[in-house]
């Protein structure tokens, strides 16, 4: 057991050994959006820092999901880095919503701009981050053998990179080709006069039909639920809209660093009372043709919170989906039941209804006809057998806690996180645990709101950054958020669930895409916020009110 204690203890000669034994002050796992921008921040505020990266290359999900089409449904300038006005002047985005090609090339234009690839080690799996007590270090092991000893560690591993395949008998046994788009080949997969399953029609599946569908011999398409899936409304990134942000730069960054979405989009300022039916089908014609995620932010105020309403907007997009889909029995079935607008996290994709006009493509709609066996040369469901060349997992990733549970995480006094959390994850901002010190997890479970991915982990990474400078400053060692700051978030967490926007309990966001995981919610329902509210609470001392120690004062006993 750890005491703290005030004062010089017997450890001192224990903690200077450790200091110099360790091999970087900062080691940040993964290389994806969030770590690259965790590295520059160390390294900018003047920290050893090391990257260990799982891929070959840098991007994270944008590294591995390489699948046609894949692209970004925020808007590239909202999703991309905004702590560098010369970086946005230098990269002028194609389009709105850019492609992984692009995003991948970003990426890398990133990390050779800040210098920050010499830093970077690719091929580097963790398999074990186990905290050493005594010497206040990690100590990171990597597939390759590679060992880290770090004093902070920063694991920007992603809560969308795990890939998830579904339970099916025979999975194994397919003698064509099979993927999961959250791990495509780097060499492209050709599609052409192949006979294609997609299993999935989130927002991976949904991108991935219409991009091969005019290539493809046939394909069929299998969703379990249905997805309120709304046009991306993309387009060119044009000169004009280019420099209209450059000209507002501050104003650009201000709106996504505050607003709860963290995205540009113009709220429509009003509730749906002021408007007529009539003019509320208008307005409802205005958000299919809005941008992304603009249907959430741009729609009514009330949209989310009145019942009624939402099942209006819900019968607007059913009417589309029957005037796009010319089959009716198929337009039945892409309609969804079971949730309203909002409350699963909705493609946004063009072309997808357009898709099942095609005659090579069909709907598999499993909940009438479920899969019985995958076998060598195709799927079997309850109706008939189907023979394919390619099969396509569209079928999500273990969420939020996927990599962290993972990656062989002990915490002190031998904390196993993968049993720890077996129950849900418990945590302190969506970042950081009681039980292990130094170790940060921005982007993990809790860590994004209802918003733009990148907008919160940048907060969490700013967090961070200022959080080991005072550390820095002050002479602490060890950070470790207290079981009461811990006990006081979950509760905000738990409290506020019901109340969020993906409030649907069967989707990946409590887990429940995965067989056997625990059903608890994975994001933060309290949204930028109650983070920033929590954050400043805890910040309000010099020893953020008891999150931080010198190790030379703890003693052993
Ligand atoms: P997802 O949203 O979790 O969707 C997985 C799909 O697979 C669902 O349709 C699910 O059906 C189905 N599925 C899972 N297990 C199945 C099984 N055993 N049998 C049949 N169907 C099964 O995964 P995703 O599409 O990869 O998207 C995950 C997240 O990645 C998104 O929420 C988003 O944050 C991100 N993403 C973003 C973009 C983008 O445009 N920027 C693109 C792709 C992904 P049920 O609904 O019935 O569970």
């Amino acid at each position: 057991m750890l005491l703290r204690q005030p004062g010089p203890s017997g450890s001192e000669l224990m903690a200077e050994q450790a200091n110099d034994d360790i091999d970087v002050e900062v080691l940040v796992i993964g290389a994806g959006v969030v770590g690259i921008y965790a590295l520059y921040r160390a390294i900018d505020a003047g920290f050893s820092a090391r990257t260990l990266e799982a891929g070959d290359g840098v991007g994270g999900v944008w590294y591995f999901n390489r699948y046609p089409q894949a692209r970004f449904d925020s808007e590239s300038y909202t999703y991309g880095y905004i702590f560098s006005k010369e970086l946005f002047h230098e990269w002028q985005w194609k389009e709105e919503f850019a492609t992984q090609p692009e995003i991948e090339s970003y990426l890398n234009h990133v990390v050779d701009r800040f210098d920050l690839r010499r830093h970077i080690h690719t091929g580097q799996k963790v398999t074990s981050a186990v905290y050493d007590e005594a010497g206040n270090a990690w100590v990171v092991t990597t597939g390759t053998g590679t060992v880290v000893r770090a004093r902070w560690v920063i694991s920007a591993t992603g809560g969308l990179s795990v890939p998830h395949y579904p339970e099916l008998d025979g999975l194994d046994d397919f003698a064509g080709q099979a993927y999961h788009t959250g791990a495509w080949p780097h060499t492209p997969v050709d599609f052409a006069g192949k006979r294609v399953a997609i299993i999935g029609n989130g927002p991976s599946g949904a991108q991935l039909l219409p991009a091969i569908v005019d290539t493809v011999e046939a394909v069929d398409l299998y969703q379990r639920t249905p997805t309120w899936t709304t046009p991306l409304n993309n387009g060119p990134l044009t000169d004009e809209r280019h420099q209209w942000l450059g000209d507002n730069w501050d104003t650009v960054v201000n709106v996504l660093t505050t607003s709860p979405s963290g995205f540009l989009h113009e709220p429509s300022g009003k509730f749906s009372t002021v408007d007529t039916p009539e003019q509320r089908q208008a307005f409802y014609e205005t958000m299919w043709n809005a941008p992304g995620f603009g249907k959430l932010t741009m729609n009514y105020y009330d949209m989310t919170t009145n019942r009624e309403l939402n099942l209006e907007f819900c019968d607007f997009l059913a009417r589309k989906v029957r005037s796009i889909v010319k089959d009716p029995v198929t337009a039945e079935r892409l309609i969804p039941k079971d949730h309203l607008f909002g409350a699963k996290r909705p493609p946004f994709v063009a072309n997808y209804y357009e898709s099942f006009n095609k005659p090579n493509a069909s709907l598999i709609a499993l909940k009438e006809t479920p899969i019985v066996r995958v076998d060598a040369t195709g799927i079997e469901t309850t109706e008939k057998h189907r023979d394919y060349d390619i099969i396509v997992y569209a079928t999500g990733f273990d969420f939020g806690t996927g990599a962290l549970t993972r990656m062989g995480v002990r915490g002190r006094g031998g904390l196993d996180l993968s049993k720890d959390w077996e129950d849900g994850p418990a945590d302190f901002g969506g970042f950081s645990a009681y039980l292990l010190p130094n170790f940060f997890f921005p982007g993990g479970p809790h860590g994004a709101g209802g918003g733009n991915y990148p907008r919160y982990s940048q907060d969490q990474v700013d967090w961070i950054t200022t959080t080991l400078i005072h550390a820095r400053e002050h002479g602490f060692d060890v950070f470790e958020p207290t079981e009461a700051q811990q006990d006081a978030w979950m509760t905000m967490i738990e409290t506020l669930a019901p109340r969020s926007i993906f409030s649907a309990e069967h989707s990946h966001y409590y887990g429940a895409n995965v067989e056997g995981k625990v059903r608890k919610f994975l994001l933060n329902p309290g949204g930028r916020a109650k983070l920033h509210e929590m954050l400043d609470e805890m910040s309000s001392t010099e020893n953020y009110t008891g999150a931080f120690r010198k190790a030379s004062n703890d003693v052993l006993i």
